[in-house]
């Protein structure tokens, strides 16, 4: 500031002339220059929902099953194909930690048991979940889908009567784009590494290199690339035939493996784990120290591969699906080691999942230091939409707006998705709304943010236009 002195005296003029030293500034006469009248609360609140309701989204996280293998009732995912499967994820979760016995849990979740039996099983459990995001979700989709305002003894019968109406061909584009308004998904397939959708255009798909580091998973891998394994450089071989296969079709790799350890990756090289490989070769146990290299090293050849590729590397942060399980001290260092993988790759694109939820603010100091640091909030809203909210007013106002997606459903059932993107849309708008009221943002500001933190940012990181030409010949359909 000292030596510029022509910032120094327009803002002089600014503070002590109001708008009439605003219009001195600028060389106008007097009046010139009007304050814009802020619009009323309740204009601000309508514009922007109506801008965020109207803003297609793409959809940046899914565990969607194909469409022709969910309407055979085929997939081991979807235990009954009946009305339960709405709330088989992730309410089942919610349900077991509001203390449902795991007996009546699975004999709700299960196909023994006719879907008109199925609400006594649910009935003493709901009132304690229903207010959760995953309940939420679940009665929002029943509402859209089914035209049933609550689910209770009486509406249960017309939920399965629904529910076999909406499950014909052509109801994921029916629920995802018709009434979702999702531009496009994007699959982490819980089936294969990497899943040759029919509908390529709709659930795009990411590679994941989970078994790649994670076990690793040999038999699943080396069997579709068909090279026999037998040391590091080998694995090495399957590695670099899933790139090569499916790189150019995917939108991004992914790894869910702090399910199973914190995310702190050293980059071992090759010669200090081939020993280490061919001990797991062998089925020998491996010491806890000794896994941990090879993951390591595995990880990081990973993540070169998918760099080459031009492939953001996805990695799964924070809270726990299931219920029971998480270590929440080994959690919590999850951002810490972010920020390692951050400054030691600054090549390396990685998307942090789920915002790290419960542990959203360092990651929004992550992406404000680190330009190779995106934040995601799939799965999040449904997580907490209340934290949601303030996660996404805290990074608009602290980290560049480029760099957060809003959006991912992370469901197997396709059905409560539509519930997911519409606690979504309320919570971006509620954001917005709230960054304008507290007079952090003016209201054009916060509509210009919209389509980028819905739309743009995805289609840019994930090179989206690129992906819809390479998958519109893709050599499997
Ligand atoms: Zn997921």
């Amino acid at each position: 500031m000292f030596g510029n002195s022509s910032l120094w005296s327009r803002r002089s003029v600014i503070k002590t002339g109001g708008t009439a030293g605003l219009a001195a500034a600028a060389g106008l006469p007097a009046g010139a220059i009007t304050r814009p009248k802020p619009p009323a609360h309740g204009d601000a609140r309508a514009t922007i929902e109506q801008r965020v309701e109207s803003t297609p989204i793409v959809d940046t996280h899914e565990h969607l099953i194909e469409e022709e293998v969910r309407l055979k009732g085929g997939s081991r995912r979807i235990r009954a194909n009946d009305w339960s499967c709405l709330l088989s994820h992730y309410l089942d979760s919610d349900l077991t930690t509001c203390g449902m016995p795991r007996k009546t849990l699975d004999a709700f979740l299960g196909p023994e048991t006719e879907p008109s039996q199925k609400w006594p099983l649910l009935e003493p459990y709901w009132p304690r979940v229903r207010h959760t995001g995953y309940g939420q979700a679940v009665e929002i989709a029943m509402r859209r889908l089914y035209g049933i305002d609550r689910l209770s003894g009486e509406t249960a019968g017309r939920v399965q009567q629904g529910y076999e109406h909406r499950l014909k061909p052509g109801f994921y584009k029916t629920v995802l784009q018709d009434m979702g308004r999702i531009e496009s998904c994007q699959v982490n397939s819980l089936e294969s590494p990497f899943s040759e959708s029919r509908q390529p255009l709709l659930l795009m798909q990411d590679i994941s290199f989970l078994g790649m580091h994670i076990g690793p998973d040999i038999d699943s891998y080396a069997g579709k690339a068909g090279i026999a394994v037998s040391d590091l450089q080998d694995w090495h071989r399957v590695i670099d035939w899933w790139f090569q296969t499916y790189g150019p079709y995917a939108v991004a790799v992914k790894s869910q493996a702090a399910y199973s350890r914190n995310i702190d990756y050293e980059d071992v090289p090759a010669e200090q784990v081939q020993a280490i490989f061919k001990s797991r070769l062998n089925h020998d146990p491996l010491a806890n120290a000794d896994r941990k290299r090879l993951e390591d090293h595995l990880f990081w050849y990973c993540v070169r591969r998918a760099t080459e590729h031009e492939l953001p590397v996805k990695i799964h942060t924070g809270y726990y699906a299931g219920a029971g399980t998480m270590p929440l001290s080994r959690v919590a260092q999850n951002a810490a080691a972010a920020s390692d993988l951050c400054r030691v790759a600054p090549n390396a694109r990685f998307v942090f999942m789920h915002i790290d939820y419960p542990y959203y603010e360092p990651m929004i100091a992550l992406a404000k230091h680190y330009a190779n640091c995106y934040v995601d909030m799939c799965w999040a809203w449904l997580m907490s939409p209340v934290a949601s909210v303030n996660f996404l007013k805290q990074y608009l106002v602290t980290a560049p707006a480029n760099k957060v997606l809003t959006f991912g459903g992370d469901y197997i059932p396709v059905e409560p998705v539509l519930g997911h993107v519409v606690l979504a849309r309320k919570g971006i708008a509620r954001a917005l709304t709230g960054l304008v009221d507290e007079g952090w943002l003016d209201l054009e500001s916060a509509l210009s943010l919209a389509d980028p933190i819905m739309r743009g940012n995805a289609r840019a990181l994930f090179n989206l236009d690129l992906k819809t030409r390479k998958l519109q010949a893709a050599p499997w359909l």
